[in-house]
């Protein structure tokens, strides 16, 4: 099997983390979470590696984590998303109050609803889904238990984790998302979330202060 290259992007006003991927010599690429004007980053790396996106994985409804998804989604572009963040999805200026002024909240229609359980195929490799609410109520994280990673959006960060205080936020749910999904997967399993850098389920077993296990 082809190694799988995971690119990663920190676009938007917010520092918002997308990640493109491809496996090398491949001819398609999936694109992790779609910041506003993503396209402007993502569009010369397709270019240039050959590469058509064939899917879009939301993390969740976020406008920092989607608006940019509607420059991109078109005809052979699968965009896919939970079903409780719909409205955040078809209706992202509802955050407005949340975000800078001046923004273009593109509304994308999720053309795959994907929830817990779930499994998708990424070039031969298994990818599954689980469903982390508290920062929103349609968090997925995307696991791929053989190459190792899960990219985990506003669930969990390195030493912190995601805000429970807006709309839609829960903490109590959030910590059991943490405590039930994140902190039962292989401990060397890589976390690449959404904003900042890369960790592991180790380090934040050991070290998280907000969710302890
Ligand atoms: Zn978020």
């Amino acid at each position: 099997m082809k190694s799988l290259v995971v690119r990663k992007m920190e676009l938007g006003p917010i520092g918002t983390n997308a990640y493109l991927l491809w496996e090398e010599e491949g001819r398609e690429a999936v694109l992790v979470d779609a910041p506003p004007g993503c396209a402007e980053a993502v569009e010369p790396l397709l270019d240039s590696h050959g590469l058509v996106l064939r899917e879009i994985w939301l993390t969740h409804g976020h406008w920092d984590h989607m608006i940019g998804a509607a420059d991109l989604a078109g005809e052979g572009v699968e965009v896919l998303g939970h079903r409780e963040d719909r409205i955040l999805f078809e209706q992202p200026a509802v955050m407005a109050n949340f975000a800078m002024p001046g923004l273009d909240f593109k509304p994308i229609g999720i053309s795959r609803w994907i929830e817990e359980g779930d499994e998708l195929e990424l070039w031969g490799r298994r990818v599954a889904i689980l469903h982390c609410p508290g920062h929103c109520p349609g968090n997925v994280v995307f696991w791929m238990e053989e190459e190792r990673i899960c990219f985990v959006g506003d669930v969990i960060f390195a030493g912190s984790v995601g805000r429970a205080d807006l709309p839609g936020g829960d903490f109590s749910l959030l910590e059991r998302s943490i405590r039930e999904k994140i902190y039962n997967l292989p401990s060397e399993t890589a976390l690449l979330p959404g904003h900042g850098p890369e960790t592991s389920v180790s380090a934040e077993l050991r070290n998280n202060p907000f969710v302890r296990p």
